[in-house]
């Protein structure tokens, strides 16, 4: 009598859970690993590592206070009403500002898009920010959004222009070490 192995389906199954774990469980010791010995290593950690991966993406850091103000300054609720008057100055932007609820709807949300709603944003005086947010039945604080927008953007453009010095400068420093193995 010969006996023969045929595995089933939840036999492939655990083989599968098994693989995942184990695959899980080895990438978290290389991490755990790299964190313990980066400073010897020279390996980028930290903050400021965090900063630079992420600055050409445009995601710069929130404060605690900033991010328990962003409800606050997301509560448009796109009743259209601060467009009212707004043709004109739309008009003379020629595809720069769209109108305030443009701004508080959507450009003033995607934090990679600042660069843009800054320029948005240039095109309506702060008076008249005061005074369409008197006139916002949501009471958003549209001075305020334009406040973070700006720091925001500016501190986005300084990451990318500090990441792009960083990564021209390794790029360098590997150059001359390629150099350097050559005998050049
Ligand atoms: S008036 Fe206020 S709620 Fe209405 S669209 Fe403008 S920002 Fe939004």
């Amino acid at each position: 009598m010969t006996l023969r192995f045929e595995p089933s389906a939840s036999t492939f199954g655990d083989l599968e859970r098994l693989h995942a774990i184990w695959l899980l469980a080895t990438c978290l010791l290389a991490t755990l690993f790299e964190s313990l010995f980066a400073p010897l290593t020279g390996k980028r950690r930290g903050l400021r590592a965090f900063q630079e991966s992420y600055a050409l993406d445009r995601l710069p850091p929130l404060t605690p206070e900033e991010r328990r103000t962003l409800p606050i300054l997301s509560g448009c609720i796109a009743c259209g009403l601060c467009d009212l008057g707004e043709g004109l100055r739309v008009a003379r932007s020629a595809g720069v500002y769209a109108g305030t609820m443009d701004l508080m709807l959507a450009s003033s949300r995607s934090m990679p898009d600042f660069d843009a709603a800054m320029r948005s944003f240039a095109a309506v005086p702060e008076e008249r920010l005061a005074e369409l947010e008197r006139r916002c039945p949501a009471r958003v604080p549209m001075q305020k959004v334009a406040a973070f927008v700006r720091a925001k953007g500016l501190l986005e453009e300084e990451e990318v222009r500090h990441s792009q010095t960083a990564m021209a400068a390794r790029a360098s420093r590997g150059r001359r070490g390629n150099a350097e193995r050559r005998g050049n």
